[in-house]
């Protein structure tokens, strides 16, 4: 388990149960990054955390992670292994670490743009316009012949710069598969999100394991701390003598 035990797990999945998607997004990657501070994490460029929730997600289950797609032209089902581990490497290693802003010159224009955040996505998506929201939100300065402009006043050009570089900055904002279906040949694409995967792994996770507390308890009286607090192994052990009674 290395990154935290059974019981901060059990914790975390608790707090996340009563949330909406982006707060499990942010409960996991707090268990993705103990080492950061709470308040950073929110507005940490959004492919970083995808990088982190990658690695917790090995740390946790391994690196192989089961897809299932279906087919965008034919509709059948398709199902095929990820690496979790790979993921981690290319999304981490793709980043300039400790790059944040990124600066757009284009026909008299200087802008400087924020990598959107966690709490940047979730806020714009709550706008009648999440687009000109995320640029509201993330613009740093736009200066037009050197004079300051606001974010609504960008010309459809720049703004497409910006995102364009964004995009390169922070290639693992959107982790994209493109599959090739056997059955019919046609490419399938389709966004991974590693939040929502990590989330619904950990969910079955947890129930399991209260069962296995459930089990363990009746038949033994330990407590809930003393289950949690054995290996993996041993819960499986005891759970298996259980059995055989
Ligand atoms: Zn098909």
């Amino acid at each position: 388990m290395g990154i935290t035990g059974a019981a901060g797990l059990l914790a975390a999945w608790e707090t996340g149960l009563a949330e909406a998607p982006a707060g499990r997004a942010l409960l996991l990657h707090r268990t993705a990054r103990p080492d950061l501070d709470a308040a950073a994490l929110p507005v940490l460029p959004v492919g970083e955390r995808e990088a982190d929730l990658f690695a917790l997600r090995r740390a946790l289950f391994g690196d192989r992670m089961q897809v299932r797609l279906e087919c965008a032209a034919c509709g059948s089902d398709m199902e095929f292994d990820l690496d979790a581990g790979e993921f981690a490497r290319t999304l981490g290693g793709s980043r300039d670490p400790g790059r944040s802003v990124v600066r757009v010159r284009l026909d008299g224009w200087d802008v400087e743009f924020r990598l959107p955040g966690g709490a940047d996505l979730t806020a714009a998506a709550r706008a009648a316009d999440p687009r000109a929201a995320l640029l509201a939100r993330c613009l740093v300065r736009a200066r037009h012949d050197g004079a300051e402009v606001s974010a609504e006043h960008l010309p459809a050009a720049v703004r497409r710069r910006i995102a364009e570089e964004a995009e390169a900055a922070d290639p693992g904002a959107d982790v994209t598969l493109n599959v090739n279906c056997p059955e019919c040949g046609e490419a399938t694409r389709a966004e991974l999100d590693i939040a929502s995967y990590l989330w619904t792994e950990l969910d079955s996770w947890a129930r399991d394991l209260l069962l296995d507390v459930h089990l363990l308890a009746t038949s033994y009286g330990w407590s809930e701390p003393e289950i949690l607090a054995l290996s993996p192994l041993r819960r499986r052990y005891y759970l298996e003598l259980c059995a055989d009674v």
